[in-house]
């Protein structure tokens, strides 16, 4: 049944093409919850409600703009086919998404996308943490694997609004007093998800917005692209953020998340006396606002050392840097809200 729906609204869609920027039209009128689509130039948005399924597709082509220049620096070319965005919404529904997409020979394609939650939390949470992962995935296609979870749930992370990044803050500093901390020989060896997956999250995001704080967004796409290459990971954090071994990197870290988070300029391996290239580590002086979760709480990862000042903070701008960055080009943005994710076959899903 819901197959038989969408088709016939794809075979109405398609008699409207090229009318207009995008089009809302009903589809399933004999089903009890009609449906519209909306085209735009790189989706396909379905919803139940045309003014959530116009805002839907307005605000993801923006986000397909402006995530892809903030972090590489360039928008994406045009994808093979136009991405079927699923928009399911209630006022009381929990946030949540998923973007699936399969990888062959260092292609990627028949990227889906479902956004679930209020109309307010798909806007500003659910739909940027899942455009991160198609900009991100379409980038590192030609590397022909998957970028590493936690850096790919952690970087889509790193672009919610504050008080969604605040609560994996939040979460963190539980995992961590519950010993659920991974170390960082174990983080960045992991392929697939683990059992204990939320944690995963948290960390990520956490070590994330510590590198990017460094370094800026692109720099951490250099970071995994030197990774990725050979899974080097201790090459790639010598080279790009000074530290020579990924456990001075991980003390690095604790000890930043042990404090409270706040400046990195007192964690980097200038600083600890690791490296006096500053061409990496000092870049986050150049940055115009404070990275996202720079100005959150956090804690210490396994092994831990101690828990202290776990009190949440908050931003002087009250804005994460990407919200600073995308209000720059005078778009509204906020938050997102991740999503479950596991490969199955040359499908993934996150
Ligand atoms: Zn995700």
């Amino acid at each position: 049944m819901e197959a038989r729906k969408l088709v016939y609204a794809l075979a109405l869609l398609f008699g409207c093409m090229g009318q207009a920027w995008s089009q809302v039209v009903p589809a399933g009128h004999q089903a009890a919850v009609r449906r519209f689509v909306v085209e735009t130039p790189h989706f396909r948005v379905f919803a139940a409600d045309p003014g959530l399924a116009q805002e839907v597709g307005q605000m993801a082509e923006a986000y397909r703009k402006h995530l892809a220049l903030h972090w590489l620096g360039q928008e994406l070319a045009p994808w093979a086919d136009k991405v079927p965005v699923t928009v399911q919404s209630t006022p009381t529904m929990p946030a949540s998404g998923e973007t699936k997409y399969t990888l062959v020979a260092g292609v990627v394609r028949d990227f889906r996308m479902v956004v679930c939650g209020s109309r307010e939390r798909i806007l500003d949470s659910v739909l940027p943490h899942e455009m991160t992962h198609t900009v991100l995935a379409t980038h590192f296609a030609r590397a022909g694997k998957p970028i590493p979870r936690w850096a790919d749930e952690g970087a889509c992370t790193t672009v919610e609004d504050q008080s969604e990044r605040n609560k994996h803050d939040t979460m963190l500093v539980r995992f961590l007093s519950e010993g659920r901390g991974i170390p960082f020989a174990s983080l960045f060896a992991m392929r697939e998800y683990p059992r204990d997956m939320m944690p995963l999250y948290a960390q990520g995001y956490s070590l994330c917005a510590f590198l990017i704080a460094q370094g800026g967004p692109r720099q951490f796409i250099k970071f995994l692209e030197r990774g990725m290459q050979d899974e080097d990971w201790v090459t790639a954090v010598s080279e790009n953020y000074g530290y020579p071994k990924l456990g001075k990197l991980q003390t690095a870290w604790n000890q930043w998340v042990s404090d409270g988070g706040g400046s990195v300029t007192n964690y980097t391996a200038v600083a600890l006396g690791y490296t006096r290239d500053t061409s990496a580590t000092l870049a986050s002086a150049t940055l115009p606002q404070p990275p996202s979760g720079l100005q959150t709480a956090s804690s210490s990862v396994s092994p831990v050392s101690s828990m202290v000042s776990m009190e949440p903070m908050t931003s002087t701008t009250g804005k994460g840097y990407y919200q600073d960055q995308f209000q720059k080009h005078g778009t509204p943005i906020q938050v997102s809200q991740p999503g479950p994710m596991q490969t199955i076959g040359g499908t993934l899903y996150r």
